[in-house]
């Protein structure tokens, strides 16, 4: 049997993820998606397809399943190992004294916890396994300035890239360590963005910015994002820098 080349990617059944997991399976690759809704994706010929319905709020149950799975396969079938965080959610869009507290929560177990909980699974799992693994967080520009009525979010991401740099750092020590990237996609026209420019300008200043790159077709398919991602992900120096930006090549 031919060495497939292995996938795990949240945050799947929308957006740029489902783009993702589309341009994912293709022959010689296992894929292993995780979201809330169902995924089907029409079969491809010597490729795998294992969805996880998972609420990644709660990451727990999915980094113990990825665990067990990674645990119980033979390293010597994959070529390589690659994990994608790529759910993240924005709350209802309002100053963070009028956030519900729940939705603080939900915005940060998604956006940071989750990541950092399936990362550890997904390198616990492979600590044996001396082919390339990658992990790639997929990070905004939000994480890298701050922006009224997103703190949730802004906060997040900016703690996926610290994570990130640190993850980096502790990986180059091991031998057959991970490299880590965070990168931000760009702005992509998917339900996100439709939340954005659709938030009540009251309580969101930036509100006519988000309507600016919509209606001024600014804004990438989600189908390019995921190809322009992926290419991000296939590049030789894929971790150098750890933060990245697909707009900054
Ligand atoms: P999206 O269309 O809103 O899709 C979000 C994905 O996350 C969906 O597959 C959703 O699946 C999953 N998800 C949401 N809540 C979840 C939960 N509780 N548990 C498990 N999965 C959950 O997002 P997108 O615009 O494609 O964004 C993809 C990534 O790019 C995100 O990290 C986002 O922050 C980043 N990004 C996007 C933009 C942009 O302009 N869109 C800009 C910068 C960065 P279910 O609902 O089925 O669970």
């Amino acid at each position: 049997m031919v060495a497939q080349h292995l996938f795990i990617l949240t945050g799947a059944s929308r957006g740029m993820g489902r783009a993702m997991a589309g341009q994912l399976l293709q022959a010689g690759h296992t894929l292993i998606t995780l979201a809330r809704s169902p995924l089907p994706l029409p079969p491809q010929p010597l490729a795998t397809h294992l969805h996880w319905p998972h609420d990644l709020t709660a990451p727990e149950a999915a980094a113990g399943q990825l665990l067990a799975w990674l645990q119980a396969c033979r390293a010597s079938d994959y070529a390589s190992a690659t994990l994608i965080n790529n759910a993240a959610m924005i709350p209802p869009i309002a100053p963070l004294c009028a956030t519900a507290w729940p939705d603080i929560a939900a915005t940060l177990r998604l956006g940071l916890e989750a990541p950092m909980v399936l990362t550890s699974a997904f390198l616990q799992g492979t600590a044996h396994w001396t082919q390339p693994k990658k992990v790639l967080n997929i990070s905004s520009g939000l994480g890298r300035r701050g922006m009224a009525s997103q703190a949730p979010y802004c906060a997040a991401k900016a703690g996926l890239d610290n994570f990130s740099q640190a993850l980096a750092l502790e990986e180059a020590l091991k031998p057959h360590g991970a490299r880590v990237c965070s990168l931000a996609p760009g702005v992509i026209d998917t339900a996100m963005q439709a939340q954005l420019r659709s938030a009540d300008a009251d309580n969101f200043p930036d509100a006519h910015r988000f309507g600016h790159l919509h209606s001024n077709g600014l804004l990438t398919s989600a189908e390019d994002a995921a190809t322009q991602v992926l290419a991000w992900l296939a590049r030789p120096d894929f971790g150098t820098p750890v933060l990245a930006d697909v707009r900054q090549p």
